[in-house]
């Protein structure tokens, strides 16, 4: 793009973007000492899971875990997967899952076998809708997952009341709200499970990677063990494992390689989030009284957005669509409602509020490559009309 400079400059003195590629919608984020921590590890013995994976466990736990425990794994499905496993899920059994998020949600239940009631959206949010959870909760539903959509917290206290009433687990998939809060808790010390996502666009990033934070430490030495084949790695080491693996196993350890890169980018995540909240805030003003969108998400007080996503809903979505390609701006929709895949049943049909957005939201650019000024430019576009 060939527009004004930008007047602040984005942390850390990130390299402003190609212009000739104008402003993409995603750019991942690695902090400038995250160099010098890789390769710190990279020439020590440890690259596997070693101490630098202990330490981004502890380190984060302390941040975002409460009293629960953090465990570090390859990605945030796998983190899942295990919160599936550890919450007692078995094959046949019912959950309740929001039918609009990334595959990565639903995906592990066809590993188990486990049957899945998709719950619409709420339409001021995109968020689990909380009337739709009470009507398909029964004596079958084993879990209830939700995820944040976007950054912003779903309604936690409505989901905890439904659980607790039929003595289930909440499990939060909290991708998109790493930094997030709700009620002036942090999003991870809130249900039984929640899981962040390391993958490369999401606000910390390791390649790929991913947290799950139990909350009953009492689960994570067999968290432990299922994140490594089944084996009691700790007794292992020590020389003291009885050499018997009686569960099924995984392979999802992170390794100290990624966990540097976690590190790096935990030290700097106050900074990382509150620029990706200014960018948020920017749109919120650039955007007001547009005709024809409307930010999502963007009004609650008692929750704090993590501004991973800033998601309009959008007449003529195309259209707008084609004419910030024209202008340089990226837009997309990211994530599609999951029962559009075969592979998790084709389409549902009483998802009304989910058919009634499926062709109007659409996603704007906002990473940390991206200035004020340059929400500014992708509003001044916006306003302009399409
Ligand atoms: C990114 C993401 C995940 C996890 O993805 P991984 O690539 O496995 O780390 C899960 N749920 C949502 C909503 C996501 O956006």
């Amino acid at each position: 793009m060939t527009q004004k400079e930008p007047k602040e400059k984005p942390v850390n003195d990130l390299p402003v973007m190609d212009e000739r590629e104008g402003i993409v919608l995603f750019y991942p984020h690695i902090p400038k000492e995250a160099v010098a921590e890789v390769t710190s590890v990279l020439h020590s013995r440890w690259i596997g899971q070693g101490p630098r994976v202990a330490q981004f466990e502890q380190e984060f736990n302390i941040r975002f875990g409460g009293v629960g425990r953090s465990l570090a794994v390859g990605s945030g499905t796998d983190a899942l997967h295990l919160a599936y496993i550890l919450s007692g899920l078995q094959p046949g059994d019912e959950v309740i899952t929001p039918v609009f998020t990334c595959t990565a949600t639903t995906i592990p239940f066809l590993y188990m076998g486990v049957t899945f009631r998709f719950a619409d959206v709420d339409p001021a949010t995109l968020n689990i809708s909380i009337p739709h959870v009470r009507q398909l909760v029964n004596e079958k539903t084993k879990a209830i997952v939700c995820v944040h959509y976007g950054g912003l917290p779903c309604d936690m206290d409505e989901l905890h009341a439904i659980a607790a009433a039929h003595n289930i687990p909440v499990i939060e998939d909290a991708a998109h709200a790493l930094g997030a809060t709700y009620r002036g808790k942090p999003v991870g010390s809130l249900s039984d499970f929640t899981m962040f996502s390391f993958q490369a666009i999401k606000h910390i990033t390791t390649g790929d990677g991913g947290m799950l934070v139990v909350r009953d430490r009492a689960l994570a030495p067999k968290a432990e063990r299922i994140r490594w084949f089944g084996i009691d790695r700790s007794n292992k080491q020590k020389g003291t494992w009885e050499n018997d693996i009686w569960e099924v196993g995984y392979k999802y350890q992170m390794t100290d390689i990624a966990a540097a890169l976690g590190l790096a980018a935990l030290r700097e995540f106050d900074q990382t989030l509150a620029h990706r909240q200014r960018l948020f805030n920017a749109y919120k003003k650039e955007l007001h009284g547009v005709s024809g969108l409307h930010l999502i998400g963007a009004g609650h007080t008692d929750r704090t957005h993590a501004a991973w996503l800033c998601t309009a809903i959008v007449e003529k979505r195309e259209a707008f669509m084609q004419y910030l390609r024209a202008n340089k701006i990226e837009s997309g929709q990211v994530h599609y409602r999951n029962d559009r895949y075969s592979v998790l049943g084709g389409r549902r049909d009483d998802l009304p509020n989910m058919d009634a957005v499926e062709d109007r939201y659409i996603v704007l650019p906002l990473h940390l490559h991206m200035s004020v000024a340059d929400v500014e430019y992708i509003g001044s576009v916006i306003r302009r009309g399409w």
